[in-house]
């Protein structure tokens, strides 16, 4: 296979495509201070791992510049197709200082306050046009680098997911159960992509509860949510077990969402669209007459941030491709009872999904 074209290369055929003369990239809400999303952009693009830099990209240009803070490490971190600059002054007028002709600029990433800036900065005939979602376009589709890292990092939370499953989980709280996940994360010299999430009982009704001080009972169901992160990748993973014994409706909805999971999983490769996954996945609950407890869609992408592009569900409009890596989730929620979700990590291709998660899915009873 030949080398793709460098990124910047790429994203350069898309600012022309938009007709802008340059696409301005970086977090505008809280510019010099950026988290790691927020960064995701940057550093698909540049390679730049810190929390202040913006690109800027167009016919010709290739544009780096960051503040006196991260000279050294854009030295080090950005790639040498783009020309480095360290602003001395206050970052965003000065940066605006330096575009001109019709510059996009991402509207989901810029503050009134930073768009003010750049206007009262920008020399005379340069406008801002909006412009979102260039570079995201791109970043879907993972490299096989790109596919090898989240694959360490599904490995690595794999590996935690065990280590749970074998210490059990009742007479613990929560999130005694979330923070050790964490910890035993970090041992192994990673980091959580996101908060653990722990789920008992009623608690595991709520998709996005909070790890609580509930003490986890026996023969309860347990929803357990979490992911690694390997050079700025994520993986995102959902394990349900019992700790004991569980009721024959407990059991039931279990291998239903097992099942309408199985079901999306032979379903996915490239050209499916991302509402046609979700359908195979929600018809199988639906049927079973629980279709109003699965109450979200069934995936997402995943790269350097844990939610990204593309998105499965009734009104995605996305349509797979070859180099995505996305989650198949599926849950049923049964109000002030139980929850049941089972989350895998799959890379589409076009003959199928190849799923980098190995956790067993057998409904696993781990004390
Ligand atoms: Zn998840
Ligand atoms: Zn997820």
């Amino acid at each position: 296979m030949s080398e793709p074209a460098p990124r910047g290369d790429r994203l350069a055929v898309l600012v022309a495509e938009a007709e802008l003369d340059v696409l301005l990239v970086g977090d505008l809400v809280r510019p010099g201070d950026s988290g790691p999303d927020a960064m995701a952009n940057v550093r698909w693009l540049t390679g730049f791992t810190g929390t202040s830099g913006f690109a800027v990209v167009g016919e010709g240009r290739r544009e780096f510049v960051t503040d006196f803070r991260y000279t050294e490490r854009a030295r080090s971190d950005v790639s040498g197709d783009f020309e480095r600059t360290t602003l001395e002054g206050r970052l965003v007028a000065e940066l605006a200082g330096r575009l001109s002709g019709r510059v996009g600029f991402d509207e989901d990433s810029t503050s009134v306050s930073s768009l003010r800036k750049l206007q009262e900065a920008m020399p005379d005939g340069a406008s801002l046009i909006p412009a979102t979602g260039l570079v995201e376009k791109l970043r879907r589709i993972k490299d096989a680098k790109e596919i090898e890292t989240i694959a360490e990092a599904t490995r690595l939370a794999d590996e935690v997911f065990e280590w749970l499953a074998d210490r059990g989980m009742a007479g613990r709280t929560e999130r005694e159960v979330a923070e050790a996940a964490q910890a035993r994360m970090r041992e192994l010299g990673s980091e959580p992509s996101f908060p653990a999430i722990v789920g008992a009982g009623p608690n595991g009704a709520l998709p996005h509860s909070e790890p609580g001080e509930r003490d986890i009972a026996a023969g309860e169901l347990v929803v357990v949510d979490m992911g690694a992160k390997v050079d700025g990748y994520c993986s995102d993973g959902t394990r349900t077990w019992a700790t004991g014994e569980v009721s024959g409706e407990e059991r039931e909805v279990y291998e239903l969402v097992r099942a309408a999971q199985q079901a999306s999983l032979e379903a996915i490769r490239a050209g499916v669209s991302g509402a046609e996954a979700d359908r195979v996945s929600r018809d199988p609950i639906a049927d079973a007459g629980r279709g109003d407890l699965y109450g979200h869609g069934l995936g997402h992408g995943v790269g350097l941030e844990v939610h990204e592009a593309p998105r499965l569900g009734k009104t995605s409009d996305d349509v797979l491709e070859a180099g995505d890596v996305v989650t198949v989730e599926p849950g049923v929620y049964v109000p002030g009872s139980f929850g049941v979700r089972i989350e895998d990590l799959v890379v589409v291709e076009s003959d199928g999904a190849r799923n980098l998660s190995t956790t067993s899915k057998e409904l696993r009873i781990i004390g």
